[in-house]
C-alpha cells in the first residue's frame, strides 16, 4: 500500500513540531518528531561522556532508538528506557545539536525513518526531512520564523519554570543551533527546491495549521 509522507522541515523553534502533531491528528496521520531521535542520542552522549564526535561515532552502535506511539503521541524509547520526558532541557538541545553533525549518527537514524515512512501515513518533521529522508514526499513545506520571534515564544514556554533563562540566552541559543544546523558539512538545514515556504513570524498557531492542512488537501484531493 502506498502511504501518504508529508515533509516538515524548519529551524529550532519554528513550531513543527506541536503544528505537525496538530495538523496529523487531524487527518489521521502518524506524527514522527525526528528531532526527538536525535535528543535521545544527545542524552546518551551526555550520560556516557561522549560528546566529542569520535567518540559518539565509535559507540552509535550501542545505541538502539525506537519509537512508539501511543494515542496519538510519540514515545522515544531509548536502549530499552522511555526517555521521552528527559529530552526537552537545554543541555539536551545543545548536545542533539552536536551529535546530529556526526555523520555515523544520521546514518543509524535514516534507516529507522524511512522504515516508519513505508508504512505509515505520516506527517515527519526535522530538517533534512524533504532534503534526505523523504526525497520523494508527496508535499514538503519548510517552515519558518525569525530567530527573535523564535526566541520569544520559547521564552514565554520557559517563563514560569525554576532556572529560567533569560531571554538573550534564549536568543543566543537559538542562534547557535541555527548556525550549527545550517552550517555542517551533512544533511544541512536548507529549504528543498520544490519546498512550500510556510513563514510563521506573523501567524497564529491555528492560522498555521489550517494553512499547512489546506496545502495538504489541495495536494492530496
Ligand atoms: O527539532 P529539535 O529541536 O527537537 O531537534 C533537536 C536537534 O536535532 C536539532 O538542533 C538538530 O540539530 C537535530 N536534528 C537534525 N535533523 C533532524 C531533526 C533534528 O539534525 N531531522
Amino acid at each position: 500500500m502506498k502511504t501518504v509522507n508529508i515533509a516538515i522541515d524548519g529551524p529550532s523553534g519554528a513550531g513543527k513540531s506541536s503544528i505537525s502533531k496538530a495538523v496529523a491528528g487531524d487527518l489521521g496521520f502518524i506524527h514522527v518528531d525526528t528531532g526527538a531521535m536525535y535528543r535521545a542520542i544527545g542524552l546518551f552522549a551526555i550520560r556516557n561522556q561522549c560528546l566529542e564526535p569520535e567518540q559518539i561515532a565509535e559507540k552509535i552502535r550501542e545505541v538502539q532508538v525506537e519509537l512508539k506511539f501511543i494515542g496519538g503521541s510519540q514515545r522515544v524509547i531509548l536502549c530499552g528506557e522511555d526517555v521521552t520526558d528527559y529530552i526537552r532541557s537545554p543541555e539536551v538541545s545543545m548536545s542533539a545539536s552536536k551529535v546530529s553533525a556526526v555523520p555515523e549518527v544520521r546514518a543509524h537514524l535514516l534507516d529507522l525513518q524511512k522504515k516508519i515512512a513505508s508504512e505509515n501515513n505520516i506527517i515527519m518533521d526535522g530538517r533534512d526531512i524533504g532534503s534526505v529522508v523523504l526525497p520523494h514526499a508527496d508535499l514538503k513545506i519548510f517552515l519558518t520564523a525569525s530567530a527573535e520571534e523564535r526566541a520569544s515564544r520559547r521564552y514565554l514556554e520557559l517563563k514560569e519554570k525554576p532556572d529560567c533563562p533569560t531571554y538573550e540566552e534564549v536568543l543566543n541559543d537559538i542562534r547557535k543551533r541555527d548556525d550549527n544546523d545550517m552550517h555542517r558539512e551533512i544533511a544541512p538545514l536548507k529549504q528543498a527546491e520544490d519546498a512550500v515556504l510556510v513563514d510563521s513570524s506573523k501567524m497564529g498557531f491555528n492560522e498555521v495549521v489550517e494553512k499547512i492542512t489546506a496545502l495538504i488537501h489541495e495536494k492530496l484531493d
